[in-house]
C-alpha cells in the first residue's frame, strides 16, 4: 500500500503559479537562477517558519501554500495568525518548474543540510545530497533564515503517506494539527533522512519541526480545503 502511492498531480502551468508569489519579496536565487520568494508577516511573537516546495514534485505542498497565499496574502490581506510568520511558499522553484524532486543541480535539498549524519550520495541518485553539505543556494538561504529569524516552530510541507512527522519537541504541534485532520503522528518516517531539515533543525537543534506529509495524489483542488484547519491550528 505505502509503496503504491499515486504520483502528485501537476500544476498545468507551474511558471504561472510561481509568478503569483512574486508579490512577496525575493530572498534568494535557486541553483537554476530562479527567484525564491518569501515574506515575513508579523502579528505576534511566535516565530514560525512555514515552507512549501522543498521537493518540487510534491505539488500537494505547493497547493497548500498557494491556498494559504490566496486566502490570506493576495490582495494585501495580512495573515493575522498571531505569529511572526516567515512564509516561503516554494523553496525549490527549479524543482517545482520541472516537477522534479531535485534542484537545478540535481540535488535533493532535503539531504543537503549539514547534519551530523550527512552522507554523500552520487549524482543521479534519488537522494543525491550534493557535492558537500550546504552546497546549494536554497540550503544556504534556509540556514540564513534559521540563524537570523530563529524560528520557534517549523512547518515544512511535503507529500507522501499522510502523516505528521515529528522532528524534535514538536508533539504538541502535531496534536493540534491532528485535532483538525486525522493523520498519523510519527517520529519515524520509516527510513533515515540524513541532511534533512527535520534532522538538522528538529533533532539536532531542538527546534520543534513538523514535516507534514500531505496525502500524495490528492487532487490539487482538494488539498487546501483538506489541510487548512491543520495549518491554521499551528501557524
Ligand atoms: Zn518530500
Amino acid at each position: 500500500m505505502a509503496d503504491e502511492l499515486k504520483t502528485s498531480e501537476r500544476f498545468p502551468d507551474p511558471a504561472k503559479t510561481i509568478a503569483q508569489f512574486s508579490v512577496l519579496e525575493t530572498w534568494g536565487k535557486s541553483a537554476g537562477g530562479n527567484p525564491i520568494y518569501a515574506k515575513r508577516f508579523t502579528s505576534g511573537d511566535r516565530r514560525v517558519l512555514f515552507i512549501g516546495g522543498v521537493h518540487g514534485n510534491e505539488t500537494e505542498g505547493v497547493a497548500a501554500t498557494l491556498g494559504f497565499f490566496n486566502e490570506f496574502i493576495a490582495g494585501d490581506k495580512i495573515p493575522a495568525t498571531g505569529s511572526d510568520l516567515l512564509f516561503i511558499p516554494v523553496l525549490s522553484p527549479d524543482g517545482f518548474l520541472a516537477c522534479s524532486r531535485h534542484n537545478g543541480n540535481a540535488v535533493d535539498l532535503n539531504r543537503n543540510m549539514a547534519t551530523k549524519d550527512w552522507k554523500k550520495n552520487e549524482r543521479g541518485e534519488k537522494y543525491y545530497s550534493g557535492p558537500a553539505a550546504n552546497s546549494e543556494p536554497e540550503t544556504q538561504l534556509l540556514l540564513r533564515v534559521l540563524e537570523e529569524f530563529k524560528p520557534g516552530f517549523i512547518l515544512s510541507l511535503h507529500s507522501w503517506k499522510p502523516m505528521f512527522n515529528v522532528n524534535g519537541p514538536a508533539h504538541v504541534y502535531a496534536e493540534k494539527m491532528r485535532s483538525q485532520l486525522a493523520y498519523e503522528i510519527t517520529e519515524d518516517i520509516g527510513y533515515p533522512t540524513p541532511g534533512s531539515l527535520g534532522t538538522y533543525a528538529g533533532w539536532e537543534r531542538q527546534i520543534p519541526t513538523i514535516t507534514f506529509e500531505i496525502e500524495r495524489g490528492l487532487p490539487l483542488a482538494e488539498v487546501y480545503p483538506t489541510v487548512r484547519g491543520a495549518l491554521l491550528a499551528v501557524l
